[in-house]
């Protein structure tokens, strides 16, 4: 995860931390191939520009040019700003489903790793937090996705709702809700039938299911390696059915990892877990922290 930008920022850190003393045109430099790096990872225009322009206004103040080591305060400048556009300046808390039996819907599109997640987050769920969880498929157009999610449960060893053909996405929704209360089940999660692009059907289904569970916690599921489509395709689910947090999958690839520096300054929802494989324990929860620190080495 987000080896390529890494490299690129290690090396014009190198050589700011190199140099005795900074001036503003160092600054500027560097910060025109921290921008470059970032388009090429990735992150949106706007984010890129502001995240350069913050700082460089904090950067060619006279406390850094006159500091003993100015460049290592750059960096630390860099961390901080890093941290601050992955969201690390508002803690979103921990998942709400406090409140048994707590609905989560599952949202994305198809093949962006939404069953696969669902299968993940149960996982930890139940295995980092003791709960008692109950999945469901509501993708009723591909039996093969009902099946599937079914297999990943027995993996895991967590609670399927039984398949009945013929049931429609809300039926199956109702079935799981009453199948929490009555079971004892902390959490239930839905996971929505997924389509290749957003259109009426799909939102419309999703709003219906959420409409009659109120769900606690809407996660959207979305490719990291697709960088700005995935942020876009976030913005639309949110504005269409609202959703609380989104994960990021496919972070362990070569991705260039935009998606992740975007997602919360342009859509304002905080990125709540990575996926970082195709195994049932490749979900990590999502540190700004940790990921700049990542990012700077
Ligand atoms: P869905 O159509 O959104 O439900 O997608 P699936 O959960 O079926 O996932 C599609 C493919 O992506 C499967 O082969 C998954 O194993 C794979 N996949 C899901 N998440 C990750 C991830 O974080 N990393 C990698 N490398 N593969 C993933």
């Amino acid at each position: 995860m987000f080896e390529n930008l890494a490299d690129r920022l290690g090396g014009v850190f190198d050589r700011l931390t190199r140099q005795g003393a900074l001036t503003e045109a160092d600054v500027q430099t560097a910060m025109r191939e921290v921008r470059t790096a970032l388009l090429e990872a990735d992150v949106s225009l706007p984010v890129a520009r502001e995240f350069t322009r913050a700082i460089e206004r904090k950067a060619t103040g006279q406390q850094v040019t006159k500091s003993v080591t100015p460049g290592q305060q750059v960096v630390k400048i860099v961390h901080d700003e890093l941290v601050r556009v992955l969201g690390g300046e508002t803690d979103p808390g921990p998942l709400k489903i406090d409140n048994p039996p707590a609905p989560i819907l599952m949202v994305g599109l198809q093949g962006g790793g939404k069953t696969t997640t669902t299968a993940k987050l149960a996982r930890r769920l139940k295995e980092r937090e003791g709960k008692k969880v109950l999945m469901a498929s509501l993708d009723t157009n591909r039996p093969a996705a009902m099946e599937q999610l079914a297999i990943l449960g027995q993996q895991i060893g967590v609670d399927t709702l039984p398949i009945v053909p013929g049931e429609d996405p809300v039926a199956i929704a109702r079935r799981a809700k009453t199948q929490a209360s009555l079971g004892g089940y902390d959490v239930y999660m839905l996971d929505t039938a997924g389509r290749l692009h957003i259109d009426e059907v799909l939102i419309q289904q999703a709003a219906d299911v959420r409409d009659v569970v109120k769900p606690r916690e809407t996660l959207l599921v979305v490719d990291g390696l697709t960088g700005q489509v995935a942020v876009e395709v976030a913005k639309e689910f949110d504005d269409k059915i609202g959703v609380s947090g989104v994960v990021l999958t496919r972070m362990d690839g070569d991705g260039r990892g935009g998606a992740a520096l975007s997602m919360r300054s342009v859509t304002g929802k905080p990125i709540r877990f990575v996926g970082l494989g195709e195994k049932l324990d490749a979900l990590e929860t999502f540190d700004p922290e940790r990921i700049a620190g990542r990012i700077l080495g």
